[in-house]
């Protein structure tokens, strides 16, 4: 049998991208599980949530943007520090780039690694990349919770970290009376999850717990379609601890019961291609995905970082 091409380096179909109307000012762009981002109209001025890994990728979400609104972008939100999801940031013009404290220093310890990384593993989203000026900063950071008062009778934008999940630092964007959340990768919908800078345990525990809290009518998760109505949020946010409940049970038995990282994937592999196998980049994540679990069951903290070289070492391990 042939070796499965690394990561996503062999996946160059080109997506459809949907602009939807969630509520009032209210918009999201989902691409058949390519990263979403999304809209919010103030008043006088934009609030756009996530940017896209190069800034003539993120040049055509924002023509779509202007056919409903030619206001500013005055706040640019970052989720989290991850490069497919910051390093357009230039395209937005935006007065003030915001993102959690903690990402902004996980883009001063391993920004320009993740960069590397993460080009190599999908280069179709890097779309002309000699145009990407250099690593995105946050202007604006913040340790719990941001409201922008969004003026007019908008209400507010509440920014907010739950807990350690997909990164050490992402935020959601909660809009209270729209009872909409943009809940960057800490949801998946329909997607598989890449969890190879996660903290598995706090994530599927307390801050599930939090997202889930808010109550949302509405949700948009990092990839996948938007959720509508309490059962389908519900189901989104399930979904995603069940596949890191899976992999805690999984990679946790091999770990126990003195077996290896490989004997680890391949189990994982099986109790979760079942029910997610399909899904989009499924085959790209999961070695990154229990090489990070294998790590915090051995008690590195924090994860490691990757490097191409380490990604390259990891994949040929275990998908190989
Ligand atoms: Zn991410």
């Amino acid at each position: 049998m042939a070796a499965k091409p690394f990561a996503s380096s062999a996946d160059l179909g080109v997506k459809e991208q949907t602009l939807e109307v969630l509520a009032d000012g209210v918009y999201a762009l989902t691409a058949e599980g390519d990263p979403n981002l999304g809209a919010i109209e103030g008043e006088d001025f934009l609030v756009c949530f996530e940017a896209l890994a190069t800034p003539v990728a993120a040049r055509r979400w924002l023509a779509r943007l202007r056919e409903h609104t030619d206001k500013p972008v005055r706040y640019l939100v970052l989720s989290h520090y991850h490069a497919v999801r910051v390093l357009s940031a230039s395209a937005f013009d935006a007065e003030v780039v915001v993102a959690s404290e903690q990402t902004r220093h996980l883009i001063a310890e391993r920004g320009q690694q993740d960069w590397e990384s993460e080009y190599g593993r999908m280069p179709r989203l890097f779309e002309e990349p000699e145009s990407i000026p250099g690593l995105t900063w946050p202007t604006l950071t913040f340790r719990d919770r941001l409201t922008i008062e969004l003026g007019g009778d908008r209400g507010e934008l509440v920014l907010e970290f739950l807990g350690r999940g997909h990164t050490e630092g992402d935020i959601v964007a909660w809009l209270p009376e729209q009872e909409i959340v943009f809940a960057g990768d800490l949801v998946e919908s329909q997607a598989a999850l890449y969890t190879g800078d996660a903290f598995h345990f706090d994530w599927a525990a307390g801050t599930l717990d939090r997202v889930k809290a808010l109550g949302a009518q509405q949700l948009i998760g990092g990839r996948g379609a938007i959720a509508r109505g309490r059962d389908q949020v519900d189901a989104a946010i399930e979904q995603t601890r069940d596949f890191l409940l899976t992999m805690q049970r999984t990679v946790g038995e091999a770990h126990r019961s003195g077996g290896t990282l490989k004997d680890a994937f391949a189990a994982t592999h099986a109790a979760l291609a079942p029910k997610y196998g399909a899904w989009p980049i499924f085959e790209h994540c999961l070695p990154f995905d229990v090489q990070r679990l294998w790590d915090e069951l051995s008690g590195i903290e924090r994860p490691v970082i990757w490097t191409a070289e380490r990604d390259r070492q990891v994949w040929d391990e275990l998908q190989g």
